[in-house]
């Protein structure tokens, strides 16, 4: 996975300029333990309780779990932060960490293939009993399998990822089960909150479409009334972009006055530029599908409802919104 990737892109005129893209970048932290180390078990605190010791899959998982399991609950997450997770597989070495946790928290619906080689004691998927929907790009379905993974996105179904969590602490750590309850009510609330204030911020936009970089946002769209399209799923597996697709881009741009082009914080820039650089007054935004946060991010301590939020801001641009 420390590869780097090289992306051709075609320009019409027949020229072809090559970006080679740092993805190693991200992947040499891949190896390393730059994730919160799991402590030791807390036997000296106030209650002169052990806490329990839950490892989530990544970024969403982790901030859920976290804040349900609150002070009670000692959680790390396995896809270091920086890392794009969807082609993340652990080391031996998290794998055991995660097998020696009291409990793993994971996104399923194909999203992490690595779940079953944990062989952890006690597992939370939180897309069970979800109605999901079906991967709509072929090469994310070759990739990730039939459905699409993406739930998080859609604060109304992340509340359903909230209880699940919840349900599954319970479980493991009965004599917390009121703590466990209220912070998921208090977390629920706050998802409720962003639901209200996303559906108010996009009431009055111009346009329904918008141009993401990958096909993350199909639950979210469908929550809110919005038409996604996609960059990724104009390249190849190489990572080279179809000269034909790029023109199909550019003139459903074109069509649709479409000026944004979505790029993601954990993937380069350049490729979402280059699209933007062919469409008139183009411009590269960020849309986050909130699979990771970047170092600084983490180092700032920046949550789910800060990144969505964030989203929203940036879609209001793209959507032209009042
Ligand atoms: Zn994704």
């Amino acid at each position: 996975m420390a590869s780097s990737k090289v992306l051709m892109i075609g320009m019409g005129a027949g020229a072809a300029v090559a970006i080679a893209i740092a993805v190693a970048a991200f992947a040499t932290m891949g190896g390393s333990a730059t994730t919160t180390p799991a402590a030791a078990p807390d036997n000296n605190n106030a209650e002169g309780a052990q806490k329990v010791k839950v490892i989530a899959s990544f970024f969403p998982l982790y901030d859920f779990t976290r804040q349900v399991g609150g002070d009670r609950a000692d959680v790390s997450v396995m896809v270091p932060p920086g890392v794009e997770p969807h082609d993340w597989e652990p080391t031996p070495q998290q794998i055991q960490r995660a097998s020696s946790a009291n409990m793993l928290v994971y996104n399923g619906a194909g999203f992490e293939k690595w779940v079953d080689a944990v062989g952890a004691n006690f597992t939370v998927n939180t897309s069970e009993g979800m109605s999901l929907l079906n991967n709509e790009d072929p090469e994310e379905q070759k990739e990730h399998g039939l459905y699409d993974p993406h739930i998080w996105l859609d604060p109304v179904l992340a509340k359903h990822q909230v209880d699940k969590i919840r349900e599954g602490l319970v479980k493991i750590d009965p004599p917390n089960a009121d703590y466990y309850n209220a912070n998921a009510a208090k977390f629920a609330s706050e998802l409720d909150a962003l639901d209200s204030h996303i559906k108010s911020e996009l009431s009055s936009c111009e346009k329904k479409d918008f141009i993401a970089f990958h096909e993350a946002f199909s639950y979210f769209s469908n929550r809110y009334n919005l038409t996604q399209h996609a960059v990724h799923d104009s390249l190849t597996p190489e990572g080279e972009i179809l000269p034909q697709r790029l023109e199909e881009l550019v003139k459903l741009a074109k069509d649709l006055d479409i000026h944004v082009v979505y790029s993601e914080e954990l993937v380069d820039p350049r490729l979402a530029q280059v699209i933007a650089s062919e469409i008139p007054n183009g411009r590269v935004l960020t849309l986050s599908p909130i699979e990771g946060l970047d170092e600084q991010e983490q180092a700032a301590g920046l949550g789910y409802l800060d990144k969505m939020r964030e989203d929203v801001a940036n879609l209001k641009v793209g959507l032209v919104c009042s």
